[in-house]
């Protein structure tokens, strides 16, 4: 049995989501989180017997998930496609060739501490290395954030950065989860590049509003409204049994405030590697209001490489979709290639 943990239901589409939500509260979920696969599992009803393969109680990357997060999986079911997505392997501390500590080449990119330039016109600034949920498939799961974080000094050092190079259109948050940083912290940093005029628009991309959806608090939402430009939250949900009603209903505000939500999901085998699993994502995220917008090849990250899917069915999966879905339900599929000016198209 999983404990209760999360706010009392409300019919669909009434968007006050978060109002109940203090500030306390989220942190409060934060912390109750799971942390130890043997409770994880014993809650699930499951045994590690009943596992199609060991697991790895003593990581590096150890397990990390939210209770309302865990709420969603199925009980008693080793392949739930939540549960595969946080389940720490044996097999992930494999050396696989090909598979390595930074994938995309971010530490190549590296303008100054925590910021990052690969593309024209974006910058992006890694805020924190904290999330509410450990991915196993996670790109950055190597990445060294106590030396590459633009937190430092107050982010002084971060807005120099950006505001020295009138190049920058576009700010993306990213991480670990920049939403993980309480309001208090994010606000000096918004509101500063608020202040830089050649920044257009800013970005965040972030994972809580799908794994801890009680963070989006009204005063979050009030800290994304006053920035000056377009705001865009790319949100990552990988299986549309990930996006229930309580994600639904922190989704409202920020839809309502203008914020532009997009979807990006990594196509991982044995969690939405099937035709069936990307229609259902792509109905639930439409019905949602939040555009699919990219679907991931697998970065080939060391401890990963069980996740990946070939590239030929990635595009027979892909292909299938058009047939079935009008365009603006179908995903990019693309991959990130070290040292490229952009994804590449798939
Ligand atoms: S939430 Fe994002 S940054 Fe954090 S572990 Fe998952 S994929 Fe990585």
């Amino acid at each position: 049995m999983i404990p209760a943990h999360s706010a009392p239901r409300q019919p669909a589409g009434q968007s006050r989501p978060s109002e109940q939500a203090s500030e306390a509260d989220w942190h409060r979920l934060l912390a109750q989180g799971y942390r130890e696969v043997g409770a994880l599992l014993q809650d699930l009803s499951l045994s590690a017997e009943e596992l199609a393969e060991p697991v790895d109680p003593a990581t590096p990357f150890p397990l990390r998930v939210p209770r309302g997060y865990v709420a969603r999986m199925r009980p008693g079911d080793p392949t739930d496609p939540l549960l595969r997505q946080v389940l720490p392997l044996d097999r992930e501390n494999d050396a696989v060739p090909g598979y390595v500590n930074d994938p995309v080449g971010d530490l190549d990119s590296r303008q100054s501490a925590g910021v990052l330039h690969k593309y024209p016109g974006r910058a992006l600034l890694v805020t924190t290395g904290a999330c509410a949920i450990h991915c196993r498939y996670c790109f950055r799961r190597h990445f060294p954030y106590g030396e590459e974080n633009a937190g430092r000094k107050r982010w002084r050092n971060s807005l120099e950065a950006v505001a020295a190079d009138d190049s920058i259109r576009e700010v993306i948050l990213s991480g670990g989860d920049p939403l993980s940083l309480d309001n208090d912290k994010l606000r000096p940093l918004i509101e500063g590049l608020g202040k830089i005029a050649h920044v257009e628009r800013l970005r965040i991309h972030t994972r809580l509003p799908v794994v801890l959806p009680e963070r989006i608090d009204p005063e979050l939402v009030a800290l994304l409204t006053a920035f000056p430009g377009p705001v865009c939250l790319v949100i990552h949900a990988n299986h549309a049994q990930e996006l229930d009603e309580s994600v639904a209903r922190a989704l409202g505000p920020l839809r309502e405030a203008g914020v532009l939500l997009l979807n990006q999901a990594v196509l991982l085998k044995g969690v939405n590697d099937s035709v069936s699993a990307q229609e259902d994502l792509s109905a639930r995220l439409t019905a949602l209001a939040v555009a699919p917008y990219y679907l991931h090849q697998l970065d080939p990250v060391a401890g990963a490489a069980h996740f990946q899917v070939s590239d030929h069915r990635a595009r027979t999966i892909i292909d299938e979709l058009r047939r079935l879905a009008p365009g603006y339900m179908v995903p990019r599929l693309v991959q990130e290639i070290p040292g490229d000016q952009a994804k590449r198209p798939l």
